[in-house]
């Protein structure tokens, strides 16, 4: 990958104390009015033009940017790739990693990385605006500077948030729990089953019992083999059992992420089970997801669910969609063992999901 290389020197009177790599991806944040009135990638160059603050920073940062920064409508598996290898490459040099990435699928893109990223030790910081670091409100400051802040803050010399993390808005949210959830407001993320890692305001206010701790020794290891042949299926009443009869019967197909209701129920019709089954017999891992932000999936709380346990439909308990979809992306094509898949589907890999003794 040609990625373009920029550094920065925001603190020529002093001596640097911290170094952060940004990595630009796309998305709005990065984005300026052309002369016509169009947005067009900013030269991150002259990001001290926009953002004269991060000269009271003392920080040494690099930017290294995608070749073609993308709308995060088009990320793709190669892009997961190239973000890990960059922080994998780069990750001895520098105090802390921050992620410039559109917010439509970031939340999709932070779980990843909490997947591939194994043994992070040091802040990876997912961040990006509803509007163009250009535009006269926009919130790209703010999220940035702090994004910044929080990836090479320390307590003790050791990095305070040691995970993939989004910011946004003044929540600092573990990426893999966060969805994005306003797509005008800034306000555009959440994360409804577990708390904020920190909440900023006149400072920054972690939540120390909520953020991963660091571990001694830790080496970071990085895996980059992921598998595509997966799909989310989402229930709403009256799904005839044509749609759910060929969406199981592609090809190829090894996971589905089965987006069901309330805590975890579908219909109870016998074909719909029936479907079920048999999928879960051709060795298709089924994993049921709650279309409710918050709560979660306890299988066999309502008859209605009774059945999906019955027919081998994995629990997915408090994991979102994006946090799913990736982890079975991941598993799929890093755990030989199909045993074993079925049971990491259904513990946390990454804190991305809290599972009770059902
Ligand atoms: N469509 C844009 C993107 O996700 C929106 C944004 O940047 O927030 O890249």
């Amino acid at each position: 990958m040609n990625y373009k290389i920029v550094r920065l020197n925001t603190a020529a009177q002093q001596e640097i104390e911290h170094s952060v790599l940004i990595i630009y991806t796309g998305g709005t944040l990065g984005m300026a009015y052309d002369d016509d009135g169009a947005l067009v990638p900013f030269n991150f160059g002259k990001i001290l033009e926009k953002i004269p603050n991060l000269n009271n920073l003392n920080i040494s940062i690099t930017v290294i940017s995608f070749p073609e920064p993308i709308d995060s409508s088009n990320i793709n598996l190669q892009h997961w790739g190239d973000m890990a290898y960059i922080i994998f490459e780069n990750y001895d040099t520098y105090d802390g990693f921050v992620v410039l990435h559109g917010t439509d699928t970031m939340a999709y893109s932070a779980s990843m990385l909490s997947f591939m990223l194994k043994g992070l030790n040091k802040p990876v910081i997912f961040t990006g605006a509803q509007l163009p670091i250009s535009a006269m409100r926009s919130d790209a400051r703010e999220n940035l500077m702090t994004s910044l802040e929080i990836a090479i803050s320390k307590a003790n010399g050791k990095p305070i948030v040691p995970e993939v993390c989004i910011f946004f808005n003044h929540l600092l949210l573990r990426g893999n729990r966060a969805k994005k959830v306003q797509s005008v407001h800034f306000d555009a993320f959440e994360s409804e089953n577990y708390p904020p890692l920190a909440e900023s305001g006149i400072v920054i206010d972690y939540n120390y019992s909520a953020i991963r701790p660091y571990e001694e020794g830790k080496k970071l290891r990085y895996v980059n083999k992921l598998d595509k042949s997966v799909m989310v299926l989402k229930l709403f009443p009256g799904i005839t059992q044509q749609v759910i009869h060929h969406s199981l019967s592609m090809e190829g197909l090894k996971g589905v992420v089965l987006e069901t209701y309330g805590s975890g129920n579908s219909p109870s019709e016998s074909w719909f089970i029936k479907e079920m089954e048999d999928a879960v017999d051709r060795g298709i891992l089924i994993l049921n997801v709650s279309q409710c932000n918050g709560g979660r999936v306890i299988q066999g709380r309502y008859q209605t669910s009774m059945d999906l346990k019955r027919v081998g439909v994995l629990s997915g308990a408090d994991i979102t969609t994006e946090a799913a979809i990736t982890k079975m992306m991941f598993l799929l094509a890093n755990e030989p063992d199909e045993t074993e898949i079925k049971r990491r589907m259904m513990m946390p890999l990454a804190g991305e999901m809290s599972v009770l003794n059902q």
